[in-house]
């Protein structure tokens, strides 16, 4: 319907980027970007009025998300109203707007569109040599410039080239390369940075991404010590494993994989070096206690870990639980990764098992059976916690003979 409330509003109505893309390309992508020719937010509402789903509306920029009830979205952008009134001069004068809105883009494999008004639906509109590019397999910029004005896309090209297997155009590597020499990325924004490189690591396989950054020297820009070194291959495809491990347990808790290929990623850097990098790239408070302050506790903990490895003792379940259970899944991942074969059995075992150990007994229990609430009852939970843990209480039966 998104084409007949076009036609209404007297507006057209495109689909763009990644999936149109991704169309072409067959491969699956369930992100639908809308282009509207006209007013992006008017369209928005009526569609959200006829379809009943949620409307977020970004005035400032003239776009919209629609939400769907199954929370299947789509986002709509307004092709920009200064550009509706160039000169009739134009050949392509009724697609100027949508024409200027792409060319705005990144690459020219995602400045494809396909129209969805009635008259002309499934038209793809192809301005830039989008199809062309997207036969040769090549990551192209549309201009000389492209770098420059937005040197996000730089980590943007990597991203796209590693994602589909493609590579970049030769003249479109060399301008990369120049506006890194220049030193252009050093204006971008911390935060940016910060987003670009979350959305190469929350690739499926990170790894070539991270080589190709480090072979066009983007690394440095991240943090200046950080490097690829001989042992980052082996602690990348370790991470890889150890979080398709995580995910084959469908525990239903919440996990960013991309963090803990991150906390591979800078596994090298020292304390002060992660605290900068952290402040330079302006990474969010929620993330900065994982990154900066759990990677300290984890360090100790992973030094406890091996000393046991070294003595050949094997920790007790309880005192595992009490090790770990102050760090959240991406860091014992983390862990995992970097540890041998008994401290990746020992971390495993936590997490698919230690860590969803409860007693029965609450504090009304204790309190039924007249005890004193207060610091005792912390003291006597944690006792028969670590009982069922170490598996010498099995019930409610074996607890409550244990308290009196
Ligand atoms: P993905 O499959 O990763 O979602 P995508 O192509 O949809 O790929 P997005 O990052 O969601 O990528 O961006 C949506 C569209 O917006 C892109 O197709 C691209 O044309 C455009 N775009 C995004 N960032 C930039 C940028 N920095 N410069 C120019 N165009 C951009």
């Amino acid at each position: 319907s998104f084409g007949r409330v076009g036609e209404e509003l007297g507006a057209q109505v495109y689909l763009v980027g990644g999936m149109v893309r991704d169309l072409l390309l067959r491969q699956d992508n369930f992100d639908v970007d809308l282009v509207v020719e006209g007013d992006g937010i008017a369209f928005a509402r009526e569609i959200a009025a006829r379809e009943g789903c949620r409307l977020r509306t970004h005035q400032k920029f003239g776009t919209a998300v629609l939400i769907f009830a199954d929370g299947f979205k789509v986002d709509v952008a307004s092709a920009r109203m200064e550009y509706y009134q160039q000169p009739a001069a134009l050949p392509t004068v009724e697609y100027a707007s949508i024409k200027l809105d792409l060319f705005r883009r990144d690459f020219t494999i995602n400045t494809l569109a396909i129209a969805l008004n009635e008259g002309s639906f499934g038209e793809l509109l192809d301005f830039f040599g989008g199809q062309r590019d997207l036969k040769d397999r090549a990551v192209r910029v549309l201009h000389n410039l492209s770098f420059v004005e937005d040197p996000t896309r730089v980590y943007r090209a990597v991203r796209f080239e590693q994602r589909l297997g493609f590579r970049m155009g030769r003249p479109t590597e060399h301008l990369l390369r120049s506006a890194v020499r220049q030193g252009f990325i050093e204006r971008v924004g911390g935060n940016r940075l910060f987003r670009e490189l979350e959305l190469i690591l929350r690739e499926p396989d990170p790894w070539p991404a991270i080589q190709r950054m480090a072979d066009l020297d983007l690394l440095k820009y991240i943090h200046p010590n950080l490097k690829v070194d001989a042992r980052m291959p082996g602690l990348v495809a370790e991470t890889r494993r150890v979080v398709h491990w995580y995910q084959l347990l469908y525990l239903h808790q919440p996990c960013e994989p991309w963090l803990v290929f991150l906390l591979s990623l800078t596994a090298r850097l020292d304390d002060d070096s992660m605290l900068g990098m952290c402040r330079r790239l302006k990474v969010a408070p929620r993330f900065l206690d994982l990154l900066c302050e759990q990677r300290r506790a984890a360090k100790k903990v992973l030094a406890g870990l091996r000393r046991r490895v070294r003595r050949g003792t094997e920790p007790k379940a309880s005192d595992l639980y009490r090790m770990l259970r102050p760090l959240d899944s991406e860091m014992l991942l983390f862990l995992m990764a970097l540890g041998d074969d008994s401290i990746r059995q020992w971390v495993g075992h936590y997490l698919s098992s230690l860590q969803q150990v409860r007693c029965e007994l609450n504090g009304h229990d204790l309190e039924r059976l007249g005890l004193p609430p207060g610091p005792l009852f912390r003291e006597i939970l944690d006792t028969l916690l670590a009982g069922r843990l170490n598996g010498r209480l099995h019930s409610r039966d074996d607890e409550l003979a244990l308290v009196r």
